[in-house]
């Protein structure tokens, strides 16, 4: 089997999608081609430790989590990727998220594997970054998460959930203030005034002060 380029490995609680709450194994993948200016994960920038994946698909094996998530960095830049969203959805049994940055083509994610794509607002700088091919890309099964850093960032990512329907075409379009910029009351609020068919979201992990 091939290698993968690790930043870390670690069982959480998922904060974050419709999986909230539930115990989960990550696999955080190193190097980010992005920069955006709310970053909470700058320690997946660098190159990390190669690591063999068959040793990752026993370590998630093992692990009492139903759910795996690969995450990043930005995991799609690894030729190996698919091999290993494969392996562990082949030989773990459980059930596979990958969560991208949403400027690589996500096509490249194999069939079963459940595809978290962040689409980044003007607030991030990296709006620029997208592949918004992906947008039509998305399947019934996969999620579709906005980070607002602000109004104007709400207003963009509420145009992009009407133009391309993605409420009914994939699983969730989910809406995610920045912790500490956007007061999570006042997007509830504009959610609420406009009946925007989308799940508001908190970082449920901070909130509990995990990983
Ligand atoms: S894509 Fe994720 S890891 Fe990369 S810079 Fe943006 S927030 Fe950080």
């Amino acid at each position: 089997m091939s290698t993968v380029d690790i930043c870390e490995t670690f069982t959480s609680i998922q904060g974050e999608s419709t999986y909230a709450g539930a115990l989960c194994f990550f696999i955080r993948l190193a190097e980010c081609n992005l920069r955006c200016s709310y970053c909470d994960t700058q320690h997946a920038y660098d190159p990390g430790t190669l690591r063999q994946i068959g040793d990752l698909v026993k370590e998630a094996g093992e692990s009492g989590a139903a759910i795996v998530e690969i995450t990043g960095g930005e995991p799609l830049l690894q030729p190996a990727f698919a091999e290993l969203a494969t392996s562990l959805k082949d030989l773990s049994g459980k059930t596979i998220l990958i969560e991208t940055n949403g400027s690589r083509d996500i096509s490249v994610v194999p069939d079963g594997i459940v595809t978290i794509l962040d689409v980044k607002c003007p607030g991030s700088n990296e709006s620029a970054r997208m592949d918004f091919a992906n947008l039509e890309r998305l399947r019934t099964c996969d999620e579709v998460k906005f980070v607002l850093l602000d109004r104007a960032d709400y207003e963009w990512s509420r145009e992009l959930v009407l133009q391309h329907d993605l409420a009914r075409r994939c699983a969730a379009a989910l809406f995610s203030p920045v912790p500490g910029r956007l007061d999570a009351s006042l997007l509830a609020g504009w959610i609420m005034d406009d009946e925007l068919p989308v799940r508001l979201q908190v970082q449920l992990h901070k909130l509990l002060g995990l990983k």
